[in-house]
């Protein structure tokens, strides 16, 4: 398959190009068409295989910049991850102008993120403690969200994070688009998956 088949917008084919990103991925290549149309996406999939792009692309093109309201939010097991998640969008996002990402993890202090959400942004890479904490404060609203990404779901469940998960799903729009990437497969995920995704189309790379 080429990045030629999935109706992308010129930009971004440009961008994947000057990316080096000839080829999809296998992930990309099965989870780019779900993902684009909009529809919920279960994936199993590993650090390497490309993931990041295969939701990253779709979360970029459905983006309107003009409404200045968070409408992506990627929520990650560690600050590790989320740094290098928004590093990845950053990057797409290039294809576009005047997209903001903004990180929201645990282990900084507070102040400089509330000062950043006040003044807006598309996309929200976090971890789930701290994407709460903004909840509470009301200094987060997810009103506007189009999609939710939960990166590495199974090691969020592994690191305690069930709750504050659930938590922060059931302040969404019900008309949410929801990916889960995980590298396994357990119980907990297949359930998580049934209770807050709506037919969700399975890939497997
Ligand atoms: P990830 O699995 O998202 O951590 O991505 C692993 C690495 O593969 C990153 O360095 C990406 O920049 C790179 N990558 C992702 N998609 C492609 C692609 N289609 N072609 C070449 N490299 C890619």
């Amino acid at each position: 398959s080429s990045f030629n088949d999935f109706g992308l917008s010129s930009a971004m084919r440009a961008n994947l190009e000057q990316l080096g990103f000839t080829k999809p991925t296998e992930i990309q290549a099965k989870a780019l068409a779900p993902g684009l149309a909009g529809k919920d996406v279960i994936a199993m999939a590993k650090t390497g295989s490309g993931k990041t792009a295969a939701f990253g692309i779709s979360l970029i093109e459905r983006l309107n910049p003009r409404l200045f309201a968070v409408q992506s939010l990627i929520l990650c097991p560690t600050r590790e991850l989320a740094d290098q998640v928004a590093k990845a969008l950053r990057e797409l996002a290039r294809a576009r102008e005047n997209v903001k990402i903004l990180t929201l993890c645990g282990g900084v202090s507070i102040g400089p993120q509330i000062g950043s959400l006040s003044h807006g942004a598309h996309i929200v890479v976090g971890t789930p403690g701290r994407v709460q904490d903004h909840l509470r404060k009301g200094t987060l609203s997810l009103a506007r969200l189009k999609t939710v990404v939960l990166d590495e779901a199974d090691r969020m469940l592994d690191m305690g994070f069930q709750d504050a998960m659930e938590d922060i799903l059931s302040q969404t729009p019900g008309s949410r688009q929801t990916m889960m990437f995980s590298a396994t497969w357990p119980a907990p995920i297949r359930e998580l998956s049934k209770q807050y995704q709506k037919d969700p189309v399975d890939v497997r790379a």
